[in-house]
């Protein structure tokens, strides 16, 4: 629009000076439109009679402009944007840390759900949309219509955006969700039923550990469901894949220990649980499923581990040096998007996102979102509790 503006400008200016008699020149009704438009916006008209048309608006200043407010770091201070850790900022980060760093620090997105999204087009919505699919197929039982819709919601790229090798489409998710639908009607989790948590079904559950230091550890768990005879509790983790799913990519993954955290809150006593990673091969279009339990002891170490990566990334800022894990630097089957490039200034690599006040204040807002809030020290004490029950 200003550019717009400005081009006009020049245009009228470049007419005025071909009639530099100051006669009275009769506006085209696209000058007069423009006039008008401006008049709303409370700029100056555009007189081509007056005496300096250049200068009428381009140099005065207008309410509209919005002020950037920069924040500054105190020495020593780590960026508010580096302390927001989730399952796939440490699987970045523990790949190379240095990319972790220019993800985190070049992009104004913080919300949980969009930091995928800097990493993969297709392949997040597509995962997105199957998981969204699954999760209301399981709430909308009778009402297939809804899950469709949902399905069609959550893919939040273009409609006809494809990665035929890897499989995955809007028209393919919706194929996978339909699969699970049928799934369902079959009597898959028929043993099962959904868990509900303060009069709402337990899915797509958000919460936020408050880790020491200002850090947080953020996540969702799918769906959480009981044994409708024995009581056992099981969380459904969806997941797709292009390859062929094995039981060594999901066994041994902290994300699925970090759901304790949830049901410790809606089951106080529990303290071991299943979790079923129902993965959905695109190539197959088949669902595999891969259940493992998680005990105390991983929980410990869940915990360990976690502080370990605070740690780590406050000794990285110590010595204002993100390793670079060159090992990484080719990965599923693709370059690195900061190859040659990560050797530069971390400043001039951030430049397009700098750490503004409205970045802290989404920060908190983003936070303050969160279903579950649980304190670190809150979780190793009953988790010591438990051990010595
Ligand atoms: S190019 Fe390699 S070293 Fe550089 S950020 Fe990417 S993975 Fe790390």
């Amino acid at each position: 629009m200003t550019a717009s503006k400005e081009r006009i400008a020049a245009i009228l200016a470049k007419h005025k000076a071909k009639n530099p008699s100051n006669k009275p020149v009769k506006q085209s009704r696209a000058e007069v439109k423009v006039d008008n438009i401006l008049d709303e916006l409370s700029y100056p008209a555009l007189d081509s009679n007056s005496a300096d048309v250049s200068t009428s608006f381009l140099d005065t200043p207008t309410d509209h402009s919005i002020p950037i407010n920069l924040v500054t770091l105190a020495e020593g201070e780590i960026d508010p944007r580096l302390k927001l850790m989730s399952h796939s900022s440490r699987t970045t980060m523990h790949k190379c840390p240095r990319k972790n760093q220019l993800y985190r620090l070049g992009s104004s997105k913080i919300a949980l759900a969009d930091e995928k999204e800097t990493e993969q087009g297709v392949t997040f919505a597509y995962g997105h949309a199957v998981g969204t699919g699954v999760a209301a197929a399981l709430e909308y039982t009778t009402n297939p219509d809804r899950v469709i819709i949902e399905t069609f919601l959550a893919w939040d790229t273009d409609l006809l955006e494809a990665t035929p090798r890897q499989n995955k489409s809007y028209w393919l998710a919706q194929f996978a969700v339909e699969k699970f639908m049928n799934l369902l009607e079959c009597g898959f989790l028929d043993d099962y039923e959904l868990v509900y948590y303060q009069g709402k079904p337990a899915i797509e559950l958000s919460f936020c550990i408050k880790m020491p230091d200002g850090f947080y550890y953020r996540g969702f768990v799918d769906a959480v469901l009981k044994h409708k005879v024995t009581g056992e509790i099981m969380v459904l983790e969806n997941k797709t894949s292009s390859g062929t799913a094995n039981s060594a990519m999901y066994k041994n993954s902290g994300q699925a220990v970090g759901y304790s955290v949830v049901l410790d809150i809606i089951f106080p006593e529990l303290s071991s649980y299943l979790v079923l990673y129902l993965v959905y091969e695109t190539k197959s279009y088949d669902y595999v499923e891969l259940p493992f339990r998680k005990s105390l002891l991983q929980r410990a170490l869940w915990l360990q581990e976690l502080l370990i990566d605070v740690e780590r990334i406050k000794l990285y800022e110590s010595f204002n040096t993100h390793p670079m894990h060159g090992e990484a630097c080719f990965d599923f089957f693709r370059e690195c998007e900061y190859l040659s490039l990560c050797t530069m200034s971390t400043e001039n690599l951030s430049r397009n996102a700098p750490l503004t006040q409205e970045i802290v204040d989404k920060i908190d807002r983003e936070l303050a979102n969160y279903q579950f809030h649980v304190d670190f020290y809150d979780l190793v004490e009953s988790q010591i509790d438990k051990g010595n029950s």
